[in-house]
């Protein structure tokens, strides 16, 4: 099952992908009684309800249904989660080419984590600043997103995957001046705008197994990067474990998980964002997520 956030004639609305271009918008379905934000559905909600929901509808048995489609003049995309109520956390150097393209000898011995601040977080086709005032080196890293499900607390291995609702596609943006200048990475990755998520959530059994996926990031069409999920190194489990084991994970919180070799710096010449440029990340599975950074005016 697909979720995508939207407002839609200026409400904050969350619905599930019928096919391409329609969701079925549960926030404003009458027959809907279930939480009214994917955010506060993640916390609350079920998918047994909304699979409940959707055969009702099916069966033409629901009255009150509301179908937004995406090309209407009053959908506005959102982020799956507007505003986490905590920093995203985010894998550093998980894939040996892209710790090798940034000037690493080897694979770190333990996972390195960061996190972005949550004013970071914008939409699918919402315009990303480049920052000039402070940065002259925007860098994209397309990466797998986890969205956490339920609490979890000092979380096993073999049992980590039970604690993920589901995946959606994250643009870990990165001021790489600020990177080296500042050596913590809080103002390089913590620029407003600077992680870019979505459009859409996959929930996890609809979305796993990870072999043999992988993600593409585009610039302005080129292809950047193309990285096997297989390469990571540090398994998603793993990262689970690692943070869950001091640092409760709640419902909504989410795990960027690293990105594949090819980011702008890692060629020569670099090849760093300017006024325009146009970066997709596209997920088998989940979707293709499309922003346009801009200068700030
Ligand atoms: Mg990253």
């Amino acid at each position: 099952m697909k979720f995508a956030s939207f407002t839609y004639e200026g409400d904050h609305c969350f619905g599930i992908v019928m096919n391409g271009d329609s969701i079925l918008n549960l926030t404003k379905s009458e027959g809907w009684a279930g939480p009214k934000s994917f955010f506060e559905f993640v916390k609350e909600g079920s998918l047994e309800e909304v699979r409940s929901f959707q055969k009702q509808f099916f069966e033409g048995s629901l009255k009150e249904v509301v179908i937004t489609n995406i090309e209407d003049v009053d959908f506005r995309w959102l982020a799956p989660i507007p505003r986490p109520s905590k920093n995203i956390f985010c894998v550093g150097k998980n894939y040996l080419d892209h710790a090798k393209e940034m000037g690493a000898e080897g694979a770190p011995t333990d996972p390195v984590i960061f996190s972005k601040v949550p004013t970071t977080v914008t939409a699918h086709l919402s315009p990303v600043l480049l920052h000039e005032s402070v940065t002259n080196e925007v860098d994209y890293e397309g990466e797998l997103a986890v969205i956490i499900g339920k609490e979890a607390k000092g979380v096993t291995r073999d049992k980590a995957m039970d604690y993920v609702f589901g995946f959606t596609i994250l643009n870990d943006v990165t001021a790489r001046d600020l990177q080296s200048k500042h050596q913590q990475f809080l103002l390089a990755k913590g620029l407003d705008t600077f992680a870019p998520m979505g459009p859409y959530v996959v929930d996890r059994d609809s979305f796993l197994p990870l072999e043999s996926k992988e993600v593409v990031t585009k610039v302005n069409g080129e292809e950047r990067q193309r990285g096997s999920f297989d390469l990571m190194i540090f398994s998603i489990p793993e990262i689970i474990a690692t943070i869950s084991a001091g640092i409760t994970l709640e419902p909504g919180d989410i795990i960027a998980t690293g990105t594949p070799k090819g980011v702008g710096k890692g060629f020569t010449p670099p090849k760093l964002l300017k006024n325009g440029d146009v970066v997709e990340i596209e997920i088998d599975g989940i979707g293709k997520l499309r922003n346009t950074f801009v200068s700030e005016k």
